[in-house]
């Protein structure tokens, strides 16, 4: 099969590997029909989070037609499914909980070491994500093979098109968890740094639980253009200073709940984020945190913190006293993805949520790689890749 790859900084391509075979009864193989590139995958075509091979399969949003099944599958041959990028087994401790992406034993036990020293525990599993989530083969490709099929995927009924439902597999799911950890409450201002994808559906999901004031934090104009369309107030920070505006809009108090949709590779040419460039260039597993230092700073004394936005590694100068001294309740975390797919695929249907508007992209997975490059170079343009291994119709 044809499948994307990763074979250093800034380098992908599409290579041929052997098809994914079933090698566990819970597995399931899928043809993929849909693929996206995901804000989190650039992080690991620029190479500031470690844990890669050269000949890796990326890819975490996927979904597909079911071609083959193990004995324990829950599936048929013929569902169209899409897949969570957490592979969670359903049964342990935390998949109890419904913490899917801290499942135990969705991370192969040989896999371990290298998470469970740099965070204390080991990761779950994740599709396509370097080996410190399980060096699972991503779904950038024509076939993928799904562990625990029995757990994750959720068949999509007739008639409901490929790009209505694809971005269940991560960034919808994603967004509204950002929202769910800002605690809102009806009324409430919510700041979102970052109108990428995650931030975009985190501003329709704040707006859903009765968000009275949204306001979005970016610099890419089609981007905060898309914002507004969902009833976003926006600030550009290349024009404005983003604190002084937000404690404008709010009467002097700050943002009642402040969501960093931007994480390790923030932008911008303050003293904190010269200096974090430097280090990530340096070291790999640096993280780039000016977006999370300014929504702590500018969030409300006693309000909400959600940070969806991927970090790998070590971030200093955080202010702690900040989060301290205003009494700041903070809550992260990989999205538990499968918690949230059946409740999320309902509100499209219903047509609560719109999901097709993101996609700016639709390409070939032989231009995979383009598709790469255009998504880091130009993302005022280039707002949302999907890769159609089938051929774009
Ligand atoms: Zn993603
Ligand atoms: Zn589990």
């Amino acid at each position: 099969m044809r499948a994307l790859t990763w074979h250093g900084t800034n380098d992908v391509r599409v290579d041929t590997h052997p098809d994914p075979e079933i090698i566990n009864p819970r597995d399931a193989i899928i043809k993929i029909t849909s693929t996206a590139i995901c804000g989190s995958d650039l992080h690991l075509y620029d190479g500031v989070i470690p844990g890669l091979k050269s000949g890796d399969i990326l890819g975490h949003e996927f979904m597909g037609e079911v071609v083959e099944t193990g004995t324990r599958s829950t599936l048929q041959k013929g569902q169209r499914v899409v897949v969570p990028f957490t592979i969670s087994c359903g049964q342990c401790f935390h998949c109890r909980k419904q913490q899917f992406s801290a499942c135990d034993n969705g991370n192969p036990v040989e896999k371990q070491d290298a998470s469970e020293m740099l965070y204390g525990h080991p990761m779950g599993g994740a599709f396509g994500y370097t080996h410190l989530t399980g060096g699972y083969a991503g779904g950038q490709a024509e076939y993928v093979r799904v562990p625990f099929s029995d757990v994750g995927p959720i068949v999509i009924p007739d008639g409901m098109e490929d790009d209505e439902v694809l971005f269940l597999s991560d960034i919808l799911p994603t967004g509204w968890m950002a929202a769910e950890n800002a605690q809102i409450e009806p009324g409430d201002t919510v700041a979102v740094w970052g109108a990428g994808p995650v931030g975009l559906f985190a501003v329709q999901s704040a707006k859903l639980m009765g968000a009275e004031q949204i306001i979005c934090i970016d610099h890419h104009p089609n981007r905060l253009a898309l914002a507004q369309k969902f009833g976003a107030k926006i600030i550009n920070f290349e024009e404005t200073h983003v604190r002084e505006a937000l404690m404008e809009m709010t009467g002097g108090i700050g943002p009642d709940a402040v969501i960093d949709a931007v994480g390790m590779e923030a932008h911008g040419f303050s003293p904190d984020n010269v200096l974090d460039v430097i280090k990530q260039k340096i070291a790999p597993g640096a993280d780039r945190g000016h977006a999370l230092r300014q929504a702590l700073l500018a969030c409300r004394k006693g309000g909400r913190v959600s940070v969806p936005g991927v970090y790998g590694g070590m971030l200093d100068k955080w202010p702690l006293g900040a989060m301290m001294e205003k009494g700041l309740q903070i809550r992260s975390g990989q999205t538990h993805v499968q918690k949230y797919t059946a409740d999320l695929l309902a509100r499209i249907q219903e047509g609560e949520i719109d999901t097709t508007f993101l996609i700016s992209h639709r390409l070939s997975l032989e231009d995979a790689p383009t598709g790469y490059k255009n998504f880091r170079d130009q993302q005022n343009e280039w707002i949302k890749v999907v890769l159609k291994p089938g051929g774009v119709a």
